[in-house]
C-alpha cells in the first residue's frame, strides 16, 4: 500500500505520552487559518509504502511507548492510514499506544473509527482554531476533542481528557536534518514568532507565510492536526 508521507522522527515527546514514534502524513486541504504545518499540505509529495515505514520505525519500537500518526490530514489517506494502522497494530507489541490527530471535525472521521475496532487508542479531532484558548494538553486549540477509544486509550489518556497544557513540561522536540532544523510540538500563542526572531537575529532570512526559514538552513514546523 502506498502513502504519502511528510515525515518520520523518533523520539518524539511532545505530540502524546511518553517517547513515541511520530509519523507526519503529507497533504492537507483543510488550510486552518494560523496552521504552522503548511510544509504538510500539499499533496502528492513523500510517497512511500507501508513496508518501508516499517523499515524506518523497527529500529525505533523497543524504545518506544507508542506512535502519534499526525499531519498533514491523515484522513485524507483514508485506506493507507487504515492498511499502516493495521500493520501497527499487528507488529508494534503490547503497551504501545497508537494516538492519531486529524484536523477533520470527529462527526466525520468516526465512521471510520467505528470500522476499524481496536485500532487506534485515542484520537484527538477538529480543526486547529487560531480564535480559540490554548489551554489544554496537546491540542492547538481548545476546541480540539480527545476521544478514547480502546482499554489501553482509557488507561494512558482519561487523566488527559481535560488537562491543561501547564501539567506537561514546556517543551518543543527540535531536530536537526542536514540543514534543516524542524520542530515537533505545540508552542505556546507567540513563541513560533520569539523563535524565528532568535533565529533571524543568528543570521538565517526567514519566510513570512508559513512559520519556515530559509537560506542556509530553515526551520519548518509540523505540529498540530
Ligand atoms: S492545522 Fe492540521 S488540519 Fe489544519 S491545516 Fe494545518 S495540518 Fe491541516
Amino acid at each position: 500500500m502506498r502513502l504519502f508521507l511528510s515525515r518520520l522522527h523518533f523520539p518524539v515527546t511532545t505530540l502524546g505520552p511518553g517517547r513515541r514514534v511520530g509519523i507526519w502524513f503529507q497533504g492537507c486541504s483543510l488550510h486552518c487559518p494560523g496552521c504552522i504545518s503548511v510544509d504538510t499540505w500539499a499533496h502528492g509529495q513523500g510517497e512511500t509504502t507501508v513496508a518501508e515505514v516499517m523499515r524506518t520505525i523497527s529500529l525505533w519500537l523497543a524504545e518506544a511507548d507508542g506512535i502519534t500518526l499526525s499531519g498533514g490530514e491523515p484522513f485524507e489517506q483514508v485506506d493507507a492510514l487504515q492498511a499502516l494502522l493495521e500493520t501497527l497494530r499487528r507488529e508494534i507489541g503490547p503497551g504501545k499506544d497508537l494516538l492519531i490527530y486529524s484536523g477533520q471535525p470527529w462527526e466525520k472521521i468516526a465512521p471510520h473509527l467505528a470500522r476499524w475496532p481496536g485500532l487506534a487508542d485515542a484520537v484527538i479531532s477538529d480543526p486547529f482554531l487560531r480564535s480559540a484558548p490554548q489551554t489544554l494538553a496537546w491540542r492547538g486549540s481548545d476546541n480540539q476533542r480527545l476521544h478514547l477509544l480502546s482499554p489501553l486509550g482509557h488507561e494512558r489518556y482519561t487523566a488527559w481528557q481535560h488537562a491543561l497544557r501547564e501539567a506537561l513540561p514546556k517543551a518543543l522536540d527540535v531536530c536537526f536534518e542536514g540543514d534543516t532544523l524542524w520542530m515537533a510540538g505545540i508552542p505556546d500563542p507567540g513563541s513560533l514568532a520569539l523563535i524565528q526572531r532568535t533565529l533571524a537575529e543568528a543570521g538565517y532570512a526567514s519566510t513570512a507565510t508559513d512559520g519556515s526559514l530559509e537560506g542556509p538552513s530553515s526551520i519548518s514546523v509540523p505540529v498540530f492536526a
